[in-house]
C-alpha cells in the first residue's frame, strides 16, 4: 500500500530518520557542488524542476553511445537494443507505480501532455454538452486550462471544488458537486503551490459510487512517497519524469486498460497504427495507440534509470526524510516576524510556500539567490491559489530526497538577512 494513501506525507515533528544516508545520496548529484554567486549551492526548487542523480546521466550518455536507433520499426540489432530498452523502461515504470500491465503506461512529454491526452480523447469519447467536469481549487493550470478547452469544445461545465483556509481540500463540497451529469473528476495528488496532499482514497471511492472515473495529477507526488495506482483505484494517473530526477521531455500517463481502450486517439501519425488506407487507418494495440510518432526514447530509458534510483534510496525512507525537513523548515521560520505560511493543512507534502509583510516574492527571491539558495516565486502555474489566499505571489521552497537541515539554516539566515534590507 502506498505510504500517501495509509499515512500523511508529513507527520509531525519528531526524531530524525535513522539510516538515511543523505550525504552518500548527495554525492550522486554532480550539480550539488556548483558554487552560485560564489556560495554553495542550495536547491530548494523542486517542485519546477529535480536534479540528475549520476545514473539517469550516464543512462542517457549510453543509450546515444551504444544502442541509438529508432524503435519498433528495424530488425536490426540497434533497433532491437534501442526497442528492448525502450519497453523495459515502460515496464520499470508500470512497477514502481504497481500498474496491472505495461498496456496501461503510455508515455508522453510530462503531465500537461498526460492530461491534455485524457481531455481529447476520454473527452471525445464520454463527454457531451451539458456534462460536468469536477477540478479542485488547488490544481496547477495543467489541470484546468485543458478541462477549460474541452468544456469550450463540448459545452461541458467546468466545476470547482474549494479549498479551506488552511488549503485543505473540503470534501463535503465535493460531495455536494457530484451528480448525475459528473463525467470525470480530475484532481491534483499533492498541490505544488500549498504541499496539501489530496484525500485521494475517500475522492476516488465515492467518484466511484457515482461510477465517474478519476484522474490524479500525481506531478508532485511520485518521487516523494510510495504511489500504487491499484490500491488508490484511480483511472488515470499523470506525471512527469524531470520531477522525479528523469529528463525533461518525458513523463507517463497511466490508465486503465478498459478505458484507454474505448478511448479514440488525438495524435495520429508514425507508430500508432496497424494499417493505413487512403479509405481508413486502424489503430495500434495499447499503449502505442497514443503514442504517434518518433518517441523520446533516451528519456523513457532514463526515466527508468532515475525510478531505479528512487527506489533504491526508499520511498519510505524519502518521505520520512523529507516530512524531517518540512518540519524543521516550518518550525525554523515560525518566528520570523510577518511570515505567513500559506498551506497549513495536514497532512502536507514538503513545500513551504510564505509570504513576508512588506516584501515583494521577487525581491526576497533574488536576495535569497545572491546566497545560493534557489527558491520559486511568482504564482507557481496556480493563480486560482493565489487568488484564494489574496496573494500576488509567493516564495515556495520544495525539499526533495538531498535536502538537509543545514540546507534549511542556509535558507533561513538569507530570509533573516533579505528581511533586514528591507526592514
Ligand atoms: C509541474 C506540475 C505540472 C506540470 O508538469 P509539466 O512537467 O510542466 O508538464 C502539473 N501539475 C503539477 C501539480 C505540477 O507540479
Amino acid at each position: 500500500m502506498s505510504a500517501v494513501v495509509q499515512s500523511p506525507i508529513v507527520q509531525p515533528v519528531r526524531p530524525r530518520p535513522q539510516g538515511y544516508d543523505v550525504e552518500r545520496l548527495r554525492g550522486e548529484f554532480p550539480i550539488l557542488a556548483t558554487t552560485v554567486h560564489g556560495k554553495p549551492l542550495v536547491y530548494l526548487d523542486n517542485g519546477a524542476t529535480t536534479q540528475k542523480p549520476l545514473a539517469v546521466i550516464a543512462a542517457e550518455k549510453d543509450y546515444y553511445e551504444r544502442c541509438n536507433a529508432n524503435v519498433h520499426r528495424g530488425v536490426h540489432a540497434l533497433s532491437q537494443r534501442a526497442t528492448e530498452a525502450y519497453e523495459a523502461a515502460r515496464d520499470r515504470v508500470r512497477r514502481f507505480i504497481n500498474a496491472a500491465s505495461a498496456k496501461e503506461i503510455v508515455f508522453v512529454r510530462g503531465t500537461t501532455e498526460a492530461i491534455n491526452l485524457v481531455a481529447q480523447c476520454f473527452g471525445r469519447a464520454r463527454v457531451r454538452s451539458g456534462d460536468e467536469i469536477v477540478i479542485s481549487a488547488m490544481e496547477h493550470h495543467s489541470n484546468i486550462v485543458p478541462w477549460q478547452l474541452l468544456c469550450e469544445q463540448t459545452g461541458a461545465v467546468l466545476r470547482v471544488v474549494p479549498i479551506g483556509d488552511e488549503g485543505e481540500f473540503l470534501f463535503e463540497a465535493y460531495e455536494k458537486l457530484l451528480g448525475p451529469r459528473t463525467r470525470l473528476v480530475a484532481v491534483t495528488h499533492v498541490s505544488n503551490a500549498l504541499g496539501t496532499v489530496t484525500p485521494l482514497r475517500r475522492v476516488i471511492d465515492l467518484a466511484h459510487r457515482h461510477a465517474v472515473p478519476v484522474l490524479v495529477d500525481g506531478a508532485q507526488a511520485v518521487a516523494h512517497a510510495a504511489v500504487d495506482v491499484q490500491a488508490l483505484d484511480c483511472d488515470f494517473y499523470a506525471f512527469s519524469g524531470h520531477k522525479a530526477h528523469a529528463p525533461t521531455g518525458i513523463g507517463v500517463l497511466y490508465g486503465k486498460e478498459a478505458l484507454l481502450e474505448e478511448m479514440p486517439p488525438y495524435q495520429s501519425g508514425g507508430d500508432m497504427i496497424k494499417t493505413v488506407t487512403f479509405e481508413e487507418s486502424t489503430w495500434a494495440d495499447l499503449p502505442y495507440k497514443f503514442e504517434a510518432g518518433t518517441p523520446n526514447i533516451a528519456g523513457a530509458i532514463a526515466l527508468g534509470a532515475a525510478l531505479d534510483f528512487v527506489a533504491g534510496a526508499g520511498l519510505e525512507a524519502i518521505a520520512a526524510h523529507e516530512a524531517d525537513l518540512i518540519a524543521y523548515a516550518s518550525e525554523r521560520v515560525s518566528d520570523i516576524r510577518g511570515l505567513r505560511i500559506i498551506g497549513t493543512a495536514a497532512p502536507k507534502a514538503a513545500i513551504l510556500s510564505f509570504t513576508l509583510d512588506g516584501m515583494h516574492a521577487h525581491d526576497i527571491g533574488t536576495i535569497l539567490d545572491h546566497h545560493g539558495v534557489a527558491v520559486r516565486t511568482g504564482h507557481h502555474c496556480a493563480m486560482p491559489v493565489m487568488r484564494r489566499f489574496n496573494v500576488p505571489a509567493t516564495t515556495r521552497a520544495s525539499f526533495a530526497l538531498y535536502n538537509t537541515r543545514s540546507e534549511i539554516d542556509v535558507f533561513v539566515e538569507a530570509l533573516l538577512k533579505a528581511k533586514e534590507l528591507f526592514a
